[in-house]
Order: C-alpha cells, then sequence, then structure tokens
C-alpha cells in the first residue's frame, strides 16, 4: 500500500520504517530539512533499539524515502498519517498548529480521496478540527474532493517503540467509515496475524482511549510515589509494601515502581493536556490534577535528600550523577528528573559530572556552554574527584556496579538513589549511606 508519514519524530519514523519492513510503500515528510538530508546519509536522529539498521535497510531497498516535498509526499499516500508533535500549549492543554497545518498542506495538495489517519497524541474533537480545516482549504481552492479522517492513537513504548510497533497490544482504530476501516484492516495485516488485535470505535473515544491509557499509567506511578512519601511518614520500607500489593492480581506488578518522579514527551504533556480539556469544558479532573502535583513534588523529592543531608551548603560540591534520558533506553531529555535535580544544583552553587549511556549528546545540546556540567566518557569517570554520587535513570548498566570503587573514588560514602535499584543492607556492607525513594530517610 502506498504510505505518507508527516512526522519524522520517535512516533513517525518507526511507524514508517515498520510499515516499510513488511512491504509498504512509504513516502515521509518532515519540515526540518537537517534531519531529512541526514536519514539519507543514514543518521538516525534518535536512539531507539533496533531503528538505526531497520530505517537503513528500508531506505536502502527503496520502501522508505525521506523528503520536505509536501505535494509529493501528499500525492503518494492512499492513507497519509499525521504524526507530527502535538506540545503542550502556555496552559496546557495541547497545541494544535502543527497537525492542522499538516491538514491544510493535503488538502491543498490532495489530487484524490485520501484516508487522513491521525497518530499524534490529540484532545477529543480533534479529528472534526482536522475535517473542518482539510474542507475549508478544499473549498478556497474550489476543489470538489471527498476524505475520511480517522483516528489511530499510537501506544508504543520509548525505548522498546520497534518491538511495540511490530507486536502492538492493541491498534485502535476510531472511524465512522467503512472504507477507512476496511484500508486499515488491510494497513495493519502484517501485524494482525496472531490474534485479531483491532479494535474499532468511534473517532471521540479512540482519541480519548489514548489520554486515559496515558493519564492511567501516569496515575499508577504517582500513586506509588505518594505511598512512597507515606511510607517515610510512618517508617515503613516502600518496596516491601509494592511486593504486598502487587501481588493482588487486580493490581498486579506492573508499573508500580516508586522513583523520583515520571518525565519524557508523553506522560507529564498528556496528564495536562485532559485536565486542561476537561476543565475548558466545565469538568475538574481532580485525579488528574493530583496526579501531576504528585509528580511535580516528587522530581524535587532527590534535591530534598541532598539539600537535606548538607544541611542546604551544596556550594562547591562536585556531583557524580548516572542517568540523564527520562528512562532507560531512550536519549530523550524531555521533561527528565535528571533534569530538574541539575538545575536545583546548579543554583545551590553545585557542579555535575555526569554520565548516560545514550543521552549524552542530546544534554550537551540542551546545556551547551554551562561550565558547572562535565559530561564524561564512562560511569567510573563520572565519580573522579566527585563528593557523592546521584542515580536518576535506571539503566542495566547501573543495576550492578562495582560499589567499592564507588566508595574509594567518592570524598564521601555517599548514594542518593532515584529509581530504589539496590538493596539497603547491600549497601551498608560496602560502608556506604544510601538514600532511596520511600524506604526510610538514610540507611
Ligand atoms: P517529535 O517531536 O519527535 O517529532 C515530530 C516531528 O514532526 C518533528 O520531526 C517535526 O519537525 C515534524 N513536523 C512538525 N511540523 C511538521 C509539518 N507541518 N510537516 C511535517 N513534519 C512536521 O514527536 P513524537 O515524539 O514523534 O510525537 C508525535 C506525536 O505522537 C505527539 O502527538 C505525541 O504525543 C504522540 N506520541 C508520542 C509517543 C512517544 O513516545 N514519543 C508515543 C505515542 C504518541
Amino acid at each position: 500500500m502506498k504510505v505518507t508519514v508527516f512526522g519524522i519524530g520517535y512516533v513517525g519514523l518507526v511507524q514508517a520504517a515498520v510499515l516499510a519492513e513488511v512491504g509498504h510503500d512509504v513516502v515521509c515528510i518532515d519540515v526540518d530539512q537537517n534531519k531529512v538530508d541526514n536519514l539519507e546519509k543514514g543518521i538516525i536522529p534518535i536512539y531507539e533499539p533496533g531503528l538505526t539498521p531497520l530505517v537503513k535497510s528500508n531506505f536502502e531497498s527503496g520502501r522508505v524515502k525521506f523528503t520536505t516535498d509536501a505535494k509529493r509526499g501528499v500525492e503518494h499516500g492512499d492513507v497519509i498519517f499525521i504524526a507530527v508533535g502535538t506540545p503542550p500549549d502556555e496552559d496546557g492543554s495541547a497545541d494544535l498548529k502543527y497537525v492542522l497545518a499538516v491538514a491544510k498542506t493535503i488538502a491543498e495538495f490532495m489530487p484524490k480521496h485520501k484516508i487522513v489517519i491521525n497518530k499524534s497524541t490529540v484532545p477529543v474533537g480533534t479529528a472534526d478540527k482536522v475535517s473542518a480545516k482539510i474542507s475549508e482549504t478544499l473549498a478556497e481552492l474550489n476543489k470538489n474532493l471527498t476524505f475520511d479522517v480517522v483516528s489511530n492513537p499510537e501506544f508504543l513504548k520509548e525505548g522498546a517503540a520497534v518491538n511495540d510497533c511490530m507486536r502492538p497490544d492493541r491498534i485502535i482504530i476510531g472511524t465512522n467509515s467503512e472504507t477507512a476501516e476496511k484500508k486499515l484492516r488491510e494497513l495493519y495485516a502484517p501485524f494482525n496475524r496472531n490474534h485479531d488485535k483491532i479494535i474499532v470505535m468511534d473517532i471521540r473515544s479512540a482519541e480519548l482511549t489514548k489520554y486515559a491509557a496515558n493519564c492511567m499509567l501516569a496515575t499508577k506511578i504517582s500513586f506509588m510515589n505518594e505511598m512512597a512519601n507515606l511510607a517515610e511518614v510512618f517508617g515503613a520500607d516502600i518496596e516491601n509494601v509494592r511486593l504486598g500489593i502487587g501481588s493482588d492480581p487486580r493490581i498486579g506488578y506492573q508499573f508500580i515502581y516508586p522513583g523520583c518522579g515520571y518525565g519524557g514527551s508523553c506522560f507529564p504533556k498528556d496528564v495536562q493536556a485532559l485536565a486542561r480539556s476537561a476543565s475548558e469544558a466545565g469538568y475538574t479532573a481532580q485525579i488528574l490534577e493530583s496526579v501531576e502535583a504528585v509528580n511535580y513534588k516528587q522530581k524535587e523529592k532527590l534535591f530534598g535528600y541532598i539539600s537535606a543531608h548538607f544541611n542546604g551548603d551544596l556550594a562547591g560540591k562536585t556531583v557524580a550523577l548516572w542517568g540523564l534520558s527520562f528512562k532507560p533506553n531512550t536519549d530523550d531529555m524531555r521533561e527528565a528528573s535528571s533534569r530538574v535535580l541539575m538545575e536545583s544544583l546548579w543554583d545551590a552553587g553545585a557542579t555535575v559530572q555526569a554520565y548516560d549511556p545514550e543521552a549524552m549528546e542530546e544534554t550537551q545540546r540542551i546545556y551547551n556552554g554551562r561550565s558547572d556540567l562535565r559530561l564524561m566518557g564512562t560511569k567510573e569517570a563520572a565519580l573522579e574527584g566527585a563528593d557523592f554520587l546521584v542515580i536518576c535513570t535506571e539503566w542495566q548498566a547501573f543495576r550492578a556496579p562495582d560499589f567499592e570503587l564507588i566508595k574509594e573514588k567518592l570524598k564521601e560514602p555517599l548514594l542518593f538513589d532515584g529509581r530504589n535499584l539496590f538493596e539497603p543492607s547491600r549497601i551498608q556492607e560496602y560502608g556506604l549511606h544510601y538514600y532511596a525513594i520511600g524506604r526510610g530517610l538514610s540507611v
């Protein structure tokens, strides 16, 4: 099938590569010429396991192409994906300017009927706005054409995006058009072999399903962080509590890890956006507002421990920091907890010596030129001359470190763990002071 994808970001690029891999003929459009030039040279703009070989092989075989030529893209695809960003507006609601710009472009260049598939995460009612924009532009141009707009939200997880797109848990298709449903069933048939994962529903329900899924996941995290804070208040250990509640199959062990807050491009933005659209519709989404508030405070947790340990005197300290990306297996730094921590440490006069397996370049790009940030080549190098160690991201490479070396290198045998990676008694055996989330202040 001829497919066009607007937006070559995490979602658009992975989706395009995976569709090309099963044999579809894909053209990707982006407004970023530099990104397109790099992709044509085999330089992949993001780190995502398995993505580089997939993109390269499909590019070489001609099944996926990259261009900034929107006309060529619109003419090519029978189905056209919109996978551009929907960043938060000033008040937290989703900014639809990129989505609507693509809708206008599609109308300008479409020579015949097209199926427009919205993959970006967008507020309920956006498909109507996309339809209105296309109709309005077609009318201005005196083009008498029909089209369908489908909601097909994306559920991939950064860090496992290729696998999630190759083997999706579900494929949500929001449409009231039989033609569009048939076409999308055909498009996704290669991913639907094991059992039927396609769930067809009305457009508004499909749009809300995406927000509901992310908000449920964010709620689980904030709930556990609230319990971790209560465990501290009451002198309990949240890790015991986690095991105790996870054993109930109605709760389960998945996604109930306490920590120094969630980040990324989706949870913070989507919780806020749904809360804002609720309030615009006259409804106060109390749970969502609390989820956001708890997370905001949780991101300050590590700095709170550190500051309390040093009685607020951090001027001149050198902090070894392991983990910068918002979660493992990605280089994405958007809304990462590490950023909140680093910025508080800098405000307090400390220097950060950081290491991350993948997010160093991105950190360099964001904080270019700061003299109080040193990016180190290995996790061991980050320890050199540091006063203490902080862990912000649970990369595999940090799970079984050489504690003797850590103790030897640090000026003070002190470890702040924002992801509860270790057993406190083990750390104590090495003579390290250990702070973790919800496990009693210092053990
Ligand atoms: P991204 O910022 O990584 O990529 C968006 C791309 O769109 C950029 O390359 C940008 O240059 C391009 N773009 C902007 N305007 C354009 C235009 N008019 N024409 C062509 N290209 C244009 O974004 P992302 O992380 O891929 O997210 C895209 C959407 O998918 C968002 O709505 C997001 O909420 C949603 N989503 C993201 C994830 C994720 O894990 N990142 C998961 C599911 C859903």
